[in-house]
């Protein structure tokens, strides 16, 4: 018997609940594991609180993310015992997910755990961590280096924002951080941010060119705060867009695009090749400074991932959620 966070859809509406679940209720797969941390993302948020349709199939338990330890395996690759990272491949959207005590997967989904990285490291870094270092991924093979001028990272003190600060400072770059959550500043600073501006610079209807500031923008915002950082960006600079905290429509012009030669980089952390994220992974054991992550941590247990999913959709979540499942 495990417990489990359960996302149901019936004649009674749509629902979350921790529930007690046996072993026939684990899905298809070849990796049968016992989780030991989990998380909160923004996706979780929408499919905990069924704002948006993450979820297509019930019920289905939710969690897109978990570490733990493998229990048993059919699968070439992995023996009980070893430890594991999951992110994305649909699982708590369409094959029931992370936060549990147990979960069952596609030992392809895999990723072991990097030397250096306990469960809890992992999952303080989470899809969001792991997102944030795609994004630098993509802006570093861009041939950005940090005398090629700021960073822009917006949605700074969310999950994705607040890794990608912590990264990109680490790795040498000056970071410009875009909140709306100025009083936050300190802590955007103490994370290694060089600069701290207010998000309504940017997320109001703008020009289809502005004044050129950024090198590379990490955006996690979309709408209107996306095409103002494409509008500020330098000639042949990078965008790397993964977010839409702010919406999902993208009202820019081509401007930057034709006029300055800036690339933009479509980041999916979901269905990304495995080379990629074994890279990720491997990177984020090694280029973030684990004392500025445990700093962005809030630990929660099982029960408390129900009212976290509405916290994080309402922007009041400061970093990162773990979700301690055997709490
Ligand atoms: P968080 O909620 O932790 O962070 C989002 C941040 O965006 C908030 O903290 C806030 O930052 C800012 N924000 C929220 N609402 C608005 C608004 N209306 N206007 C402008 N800024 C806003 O979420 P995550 O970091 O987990 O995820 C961020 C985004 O990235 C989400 O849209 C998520 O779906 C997406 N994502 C995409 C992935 C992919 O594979 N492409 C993977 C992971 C995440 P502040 O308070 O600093 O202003």
């Amino acid at each position: 018997m495990y417990q489990a966070l359960v996302i149901d859809k019936n004649e009674a509406g749509y629902g979350a609940s921790i529930k007690t679940l046996d072993e026939d209720n684990l899905p298809e797969g070849d990796v049968t594991v016992r989780v030991d941390y989990s998380t909160i993302n923004y996706k979780d948020g929408l499919a905990i609180t069924g704002k948006s349709p993450v979820v297509r199939k019930f019920p289905l338990v939710a969690g897109i993310d978990f570490a733990g330890t493998v229990e048993a395996s059919s699968h070439p690759a992995w023996k009980a015992g070893d430890k594991v990272v999951l992110n994305g491949w649909g699982v708590g959207e369409t094959h029931s997910g992370g936060l549990a005590q147990r979960a069952r997967v596609r030992g392809d989904w895999l990723v072991a755990l990097p030397a250096g990285l306990t469960t809890r490291q992992a999952m303080a870094i989470g899809t969001a961590g792991y997102t944030a270092m795609l994004c630098v991924m993509a802006l570093q093979g861009h041939g950005l280096k940090p005398e090629s001028g700021d960073i822009l990272v917006t949605g700074a003190n969310g999950g994705v924002g607040s890794v990608a600060v912590a990264l990109l400072s680490k790795l040498g770059y000056r970071v410009v951080a875009s909140t709306g959550r100025t009083n936050e500043a300190e802590g955007l600073k103490a994370l290694g941010a060089a600069e701290v501006i207010d998000r309504a610079e940017l997320s109001a209807p703008g020009k289809p060119l502005g004044k050129e500031r950024w090198a590379g923008v990490v955006d996690s915002v979309g709408s209107h705060t996306l095409a103002n950082a494409c509008a500020g960006t330098k000639y042949r600079g990078a965008v790397a867009a993964c977010g839409l905290a702010q919406g999902m429509d993208f009202p820019g012009s081509v401007a930057p695009f034709i006029l300055r030669g800036v690339t933009l980089y479509g980041i999916d952390s979901v269905m990304a090749p495995k080379a990629l994220r074994e890279q990720a992974w491997a990177r984020l054991a090694q280029d973030l400074d684990l004392a500025k992550l445990d700093s962005l941590v809030r630990e929660i247990p099982l029960a408390g991932a129900l009212a976290a999913g509405s916290e994080i959709l309402a922007g009041k979540v400061r970093g990162r959620l773990v979700v301690n499942v055997n709490a």
